[in-house]
């Protein structure tokens, strides 16, 4: 998808202020400070739409972010900072929650995961929770720009085999950087659009 239109529509604290116009939407979830931001600044040729390494503390919102007038990116915070007290984590996960399990509107979710490393136990939690929805998920395994070309194979292996991946999901190594993995992370979204 050639992105010429990308305008942020709501941060949304609640349900109720969740967009009613019955777009697609393609959430995206990540650990704090993998890349999330880096990615979605990517995709959608901006800069600095979505807001890049934001701080614990502030207010947990799900950001939406309309695109082409055709689709929802929604942007859901990063887990696993360790300084987020217990009350903002169970706000947090009352909020995935509640988005996760009943938003008709949601066709999948994108999970970054930085593909230098093993994903974390948050990770594989995250990608069981989506699972347990039934939700399908596309895997962005970004920071590829950090890896020589003779270990990417085994990093992609690592991902699939720690995530324990469903035959349905895939892996789409990515550079925020360098854009490489921009096209095919595009093919895998539009086929659920
Ligand atoms: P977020 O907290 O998940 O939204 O993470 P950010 O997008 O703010 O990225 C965290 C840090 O990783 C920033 O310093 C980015 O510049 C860096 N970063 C993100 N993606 C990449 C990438 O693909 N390659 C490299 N080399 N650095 C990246």
């Amino acid at each position: 998808m050639k992105v010429t239109k990308s305008d942020i529509t709501i941060s949304a604290v609640a349900p109720k202020q969740y967009p009613d116009e019955g777009y697609p939407e393609i959430a995206l979830a990540g650990r704090s400070n993998v890349g999330k931001s880096s990615f979605i600044n990517k995709m959608i040729n901006r800069k600095a739409l979505a807001r890049t390494s934001s701080k614990p503390g502030k207010t947990q919102t799900l950001n939406f972010y309309l695109i082409n007038e055709v689709f929802h990116f929604v942007d859901v915070p990063g887990y696993g900072y360790a300084k987020v007290s217990k009350k903002e984590r169970e706000a947090w996960g009352r909020m995935l929650e509640t988005y996760f399990s009943e938003r008709e509107n949601l066709k999948a979710t994108i999970l970054v995961v930085d593909l230098r490393h093993e994903p974390t136990k948050d990770d594989i939690s995250m990608y069981e929770f989506l699972k347990h929805y039934e939700l399908p998920v596309i895997v962005v395994a970004t920071k590829l720009d950090k890896l020589k070309k003779s270990q990417i194979h085994k990093h992609i292996k690592r991902v699939k085999d720690t995530l324990q991946l469903d035959a349905g999901d895939v892996v789409v190594p990515f550079s925020s950087e360098t854009g490489q993995g921009k096209d095919e992370a595009w093919r895998e979204i539009e086929r659920f659009l």
